[in-house]
C-alpha cells in the first residue's frame, strides 16, 4: 500500500474510533446540561433537608437510557443514574425510550420525515435491527434497562405491575437503599404503525406511551406537527387497546385535538407527563387551562417540567412557580413531577440534588402535605390505581 493511502486508511480508522468512542459522552455532555447556578447547591432552608429525607420521589419522565451511559455509576454528565437517584431520595423514575427525533427540532413545525437518532444509534453501536425499526429501537433500550437492573446490585427494582410496586414500597420501608424504574415510550411512532406491536412493547414491560413526540404519526397530531391534527382511526384503536391493556396514556406532546380526542374517548385516567401550563409559560407545547381541567377531571397527573420553556424560568423558583399555578389550577392531588432529565434539557439541578426543588416549594409557601403529594405522593398513588395488577 501506498504510504499516502495507508495514511488515509489510519486517518479514517482513527476517524471511526472518535465516532464511537468520543462523539456519544460529548453529545451526551453537550445535551444535557445544568444551567449556570445548577449542581452546586446554594444555601438551603434548614427545614428543607429535613423534610425532603422524609419525601418519596416520583418524576414521571426522564430520558436517561438514551445516551449509553452506565447508570449504575454515579455519572460526571447528565441528571440521572441510580446513585444520583438514591442521593436524592427518588422512589420510582419513569425512563422513557425516545426513538426518533426530526432535524431542527423545534416547538412549532416538524414533518415525520427525518430521524437524528440514527446517528446516535450508530454512534453507540445499536445492533443493525434498530437502524430502521423504531419498535427495535424501544425494544433495545428496554434491554439496556434490563442490564441496569441486572447490574445494580440491587439497588434498581423494575416495577412492572401494581403488585410490584407494592412490594417495592414495603421492602424500601425497612430502609433499603433501593430506587425504582418504570419504563414508557415517547412516541406511539415506536410501534411502526401496527397496533400489534403493542403486545410486543407491553411484553417488554412497557406501561407508559405518550401517543406523538415532536411530529405527527400514524397514531395522533403533535403540538409541533405538520398538520397538528386529532387522532386517526389507528389511533382510536390503539387507546381502545391501551385502555384495555392497562397501558398508561401519556399526552405530553400531544396536539390540543389529539388532547380533546383522548379525553372524550378514554376510559381510564390520562397523564401529561412534562411540560408546563400556558398560565405560566405560554408556548405551543404547554397545556392550556382547560386542557389541564380535563387531564385531572379523568383521574390523571400533570407532570411539571424542569427546563426553561416548560416554567419560563432557569431555577427551583421557577419550577415552584409552575407547580404552584397547577395546585391553584386543578389541585394538589393532580400535580407531579415531570423533570425531563436527561431530555437534551439544561435544568437547574440533577436527581441527586432535588432537595432544591423542596426548598423552593416550602419558599413559595407550600403545605408540608402539598410538597409530600406533589413531589411524589401523587405518582405513587396513581401508579398503584392504574397499572395492571
Ligand atoms: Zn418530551
Amino acid at each position: 500500500m501506498k504510504k499516502t493511502a495507508r495514511n488515509a486508511v489510519l486517518g479514517m480508522i482513527a476517524l471511526l474510533v472518535l465516532f464511537f468512542t468520543a462523539v456519544p459522552p460529548l453529545v451526551d455532555r453537550g445535551m444535557n446540561k445544568l444551567t449556570a447556578a445548577g449542581g452546586q447547591p446554594g444555601v438551603l432552608r434548614k427545614d428543607a433537608a429535613a423534610l425532603h429525607a422524609t419525601l418519596r420521589v416520583a418524576d414521571l419522565h426522564a430520558d436517561s437510557l438514551l445516551w449509553g451511559r452506565d447508570l449504575t455509576v454515579h455519572g460526571s454528565r447528565g441528571h440521572v443514574d441510580v446513585p444520583r437517584m438514591i442521593e436524592g431520595g427518588v422512589t420510582v423514575q419513569i425512563f422513557t425510550a425516545v426513538t426518533k427525533t426530526p432535524r431542527g427540532l423545534n416547538y412549532e413545525r416538524n414533518s415525520a420525515d427525518s430521524d437524528t437518532i440514527i446517528w446516535l444509534a450508530l454512534a453507540q453501536r445499536w445492533p443493525p435491527r434498530t437502524w430502521n425499526d423504531l419498535t427495535e429501537r424501544a425494544l433495545f433500550l428496554a434491554g439496556r434497562f434490563d442490564r441496569t437492573v441486572a447490574t445494580s446490585g440491587g439497588r434498581l427494582a423494575p416495577i412492572r405491575t401494581a403488585r410490584d410496586l407494592q412490594a417495592y414500597l414495603a421492602d424500601r420501608k425497612t430502609g433499603a437503599m433501593k430506587t425504582a424504574g418504570i419504563l414508557g415510550i415517547e412516541g406511539a411512532h415506536a410501534l411502526n404503525g401496527k397496533l400489534e406491536n403493542l403486545d410486543r412493547l407491553y411484553d417488554a414491560s412497557y406501561r407508559i406511551i405518550s401517543l406523538t413526540h415532536f411530529f405527527d404519526d400514524e397514531f395522533a397530531g403533535s403540538s409541533a406537527g405538520v398538520e397538528k391534527g386529532g387522532l386517526t382511526p389507528l389511533g382510536r384503536e390503539l387507546v381502545r387497546r391501551m385502555n384495555e391493556k392497562r397501558v398508561i396514556i401519556d399526552l405530553a406532546h400531544a396536539s390540543p385535538q389529539t388532547i380533546a380526542d383522548v379525553l372524550a374517548l378514554a376510559k381510564r385516567p390520562v397523564i401529561y407527563s412534562h411540560g408546563g401550563l400556558k398560565g405560566t409559560c405560554n408556548n405551543r407545547r404547554n397545556l392550556s387551562d382547560d386542557e389541564a381541567r380535563g387531564i385531572a377531571r379523568s383521574g390523571g397527573l400533570i407532570g411539571i417540567g424542569f427546563w426553561e420553556t416548560a416554567v419560563c424560568g432557569k431555577d427551583a423558583h421557577a419550577v415552584a412557580r409552575a407547580l404552584r399555578y397547577a395546585v391553584n389550577l386543578v389541585g394538589a392531588e393532580h400535580v407531579a413531577l415531570g423533570s425531563d432529565f436527561d431530555g437534551a434539557t439544561t435544568v437547574p439541578f440533577d436527581s441527586a440534588h432535588l432537595v432544591e426543588l423542596t426548598n423552593a416549594l416550602l419558599d413559595a409557601g407550600f403545605r408540608e402535605d402539598e410538597i409530600r403529594a406533589v413531589m411524589g405522593e401523587n405518582a405513587l398513588r396513581f401508579l398503584a390505581e392504574n397499572l395492571p395488577q
